[in-house]
């Protein structure tokens, strides 16, 4: 099996992946049927898919329960003494949750919801940090047909309402605090603050996690603990509508307004099961570690409900990736015996960034895969991790997809069979998976050509709509490209198939002409070897449309200076062309990221360009932009 980065196409039509893919293509609704018996339904469903465009609705008339496959159809076997979660808290502390005891947590936390006057279509806001209650609290919503809205801990009271008031949540439930980088973070009093602005939540539910002592307001705020004394220890799983919405997710805001996407039950769990075993080849034994927080989509499938749903165990992380020390999660790794690991390119970045020597401490050999997900991953970002981490044993799967898609969309897919990795490119799609690039009539590019990535069949992870506004969905993604998914990205499909994403759509840079993405002068910038990380914008400029401006963060051992400036520019020239050379570099100490830790783009724009800034409610750190602001008219003084 072929297991390096190299390319060998030799031998790629007689390859199971294209036997599948062909045979998913032939017959779709024959092949997500096959995919969905492979959980247990409650009832089977009378129709695969009802596609009314833009609108699909899958497994018609079957019933299922999220909390049912991914706890009870294993407490039935053998699995039920199985490790389901290795938790580890900031400060050290761990818990270990075997499949038995999550089910008696699931139950419990349903009963608990159902005392408290949550019903089946409730809405349910999730405000907590990475701990236990959350997964159990998500499965026990899925248990008793409630759907779960989870918000990042990291939000403040103003974003929180927002979401809250968005959907009309009738409970939050949040926890006294959790431990970020040795502080104390507490998020009741950010809870506090957001409910003064939600008329619709009459309940907070308040999980002990740090028992710092918060203060609780008498008929409103109830301890969990308190709750738990009543519950009962079995609630039995509501037979939910495959159609009926699981979850609502708001998307990381990286170009605007987050969406409230909305996520079916049968599409959603069938999607996820199916994916995860093509691209990760996750089993029972498994042991998977995904880093993001579960307030993302990331976190959803690929903490709780794809993991779960096969009975493997996962390992869940309260802290900061680099504290104590950057040995943190290498630790981690090593302690549990991790064989899957994915994480985001940031995260890769930020420890290459402190070379390679201290991982040798750790025993990293149970790792079997690597994956990515979250923006493009640069290709020395992407050797880097395959050297240091994989220790050029692991195959990487860049996994493409969005809130919206659900799951997984377009990866390398070792479940199925390992295909030659190319460093940089997502791969080809997933079976069942129609993805296109095309140009600005809808019309198929030609190979290597740049264009539009769309989707062009529905698929059973794809969003039911964005909440409330049926309207901005059709519009979003629908009516660009009519009868065919707008992804707001921007790509290229090579000679084998391959798709590289270049960036987003809207942010692609129109220079003397050419179109050129983001991610392609990213890439260029980080390959120069003073370069941590790079983020790119346009300047709107009379003569050439438009001009490239850098912002580079240097790496270690690196200083800023008009030399540097002008290799970075002659570098640019050597590996992209005369094209792109940017007009200006900006040395920074950080760069403007949404919390899930995707460069705003945007805001380098607005601040190259001295214009407004925007909402701003998804940003990591405030500081950052005036940070960047700074060095900007700093740099523009000096020259
Ligand atoms: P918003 O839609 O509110 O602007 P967002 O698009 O950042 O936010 P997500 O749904 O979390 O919110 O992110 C999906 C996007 O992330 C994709 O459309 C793509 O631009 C980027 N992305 C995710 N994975 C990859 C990947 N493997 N390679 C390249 N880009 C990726
Ligand atoms: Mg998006």
């Amino acid at each position: 099996m072929p297991r390096s980065p190299s390319i060998d196409t030799k031998y790629w039509p007689h390859k199971k992946y294209f036997e599948v893919y062909h045979r998913s293509m032939e017959n779709p609704e024959g092949f997500w049927a096959e995919e969905a018996y492979k959980l247990p339904w409650f009832k089977t469903w009378d129709k695969v898919l009802d596609w009314k465009p833009p609108f699909a609705r899958w497994f018609v008339g079957g019933q299922l329960n999220a909390s049912y496959i991914c706890v009870d159809q294993h407490v039935k076997t053998w699995r039920k003494s199985k490790v389901a979660i290795y938790w580890e808290g900031e400060p050290g502390d761990t818990r270990v949750l075997s499949y038995s005891t999550l089910h008696r947590e699931v139950n419990r936390f349903a009963s608990v919801l159902k005392n408290i006057g949550i019903k089946r279509g409730d809405k349910v806001a999730l405000y907590l940090p990475m701990i236990p209650e959350l997964p159990i609290f998500m499965l026990a919503c899925g248990r008793i047909g409630a759907v779960h809205t989870v918000i990042f801990s990291g939000f403040s009271a103003q974003a929180l309402a927002d979401r809250i008031n968005d959907i009309g949540a009738k409970i939050l439930i949040t926890a006294d605090g959790s431990f970020r980088r040795g502080k104390l973070l507490n998020l009741k009093e950010i809870a506090d603050e957001t409910v003064k602005f939600t008329p619709t939540i009459k309940k907070v539910l308040v999980v002990k996690r740090t028992g710092s002592g918060v203060s609780m307001k008498e008929g409103r705020d109830l301890w969990l603990d308190d709750l738990l004394g009543e519950a009962e220890a079995h609630v039995p799983p509501e037979p939910m509508e495959s159609t009926d919405p699981l979850y609502i997710l708001y998307t990381s805001g990286t170009t605007g307004k987050p969406k409230g996407i909305v996520h079916s039950t049968g599409g959603y769990l069938v999607y996820n099961h199916a994916a995860y075993k093509w691209v990760f080849d996750i089993k029972e034994e498994s042991v998977y570690w995904c880093t993001a927080d579960v307030g993302w989509v990331t976190g959803h499938s690929s903490i709780v409900y794809a993991p779960l749903s096969h009975g493997a165990a996962i390992v869940m992380y309260e802290g900061a990736p680099d504290y104590p020390g950057i040995d943190r999660w290498w630790d981690i790794i090593e302690k549990y015996g991790v064989t899957i690991f994915y994480t985001s390119p940031t995260a890769i970045r930020l420890f290459m960034k402190y070379g390679a020597d201290w991982l040798k401490k750790y025993n990293l050999s149970t790792l079997e895969l690597l994956g990515s997900v979250g923006e493009a991953i640069n290709p020395e970002a992407w050797l880097w991790y395959y050297r240091n981490i994989g220790e050029e044993r692991c195959p990487i799967v860049d996994t493409w997809w969005q809130t919206e898609t659900g799951g997984i969309m377009i990866s390398a897919t070792p479940g199925i069979e390992q295909l030659p990795l190319k460093p940089g490119s997502t791969g080809l799609p997933l079976p069942g998976i129609e993805a296109m690039v095309v140009d600005e009539n809808g019309e198929p590019s030609l190979t290597s050509e740049k264009g539009y990535l769309v989707i062009n069949k529905p698929w059973p992870g794809m969003l039911l709509t964005i909440y409330g506004n049926p309207e901005r969905y059709a519009e979003a993604y629908w009516r660009k490209f009519p009868g065919q998914f707008y992804t707001g990205d921007y790509a290229t499909k090579d000679s084998d198939g391959y798709f590289w994403v270049l960036g987003r759509a809207d942010e692609v840079l129109k220079v003397a002409g050419h179109r050129i993405g983001t991610i392609e002068l990213e890439n260029a910038a980080i390959s120069h070897p003073a370069v941590a990380e790079a983020a790119v914008v346009g300047k709107t400029d009379p003569v050439k449309g438009e001009t490239i401006v850098t912002f580079a963060i240097l790496r270690e051992g690196f200083e800023a200076s008009p030399t540097l400036e002008q290799e970075i520019k002659k570098h640019y020239r050597r590996v992209i062309g005369p094209v792109a050379i940017p007009e200006e570099v900006y040395f920074v100490n950080r760069l403007p990221k949404t919390r899930s830790g995707k460069i705003m783009r945007r805001v380098l724009k607005a601040v190259a360009s001295d214009t407004d800034i925007g909402d701003v409610t998804t940003l990591e750190d405030e500081a950052s932009v005036e940070e960047v602001r700074k060095a900007y008219e700093e740099l523009k003084k000096g020259l």
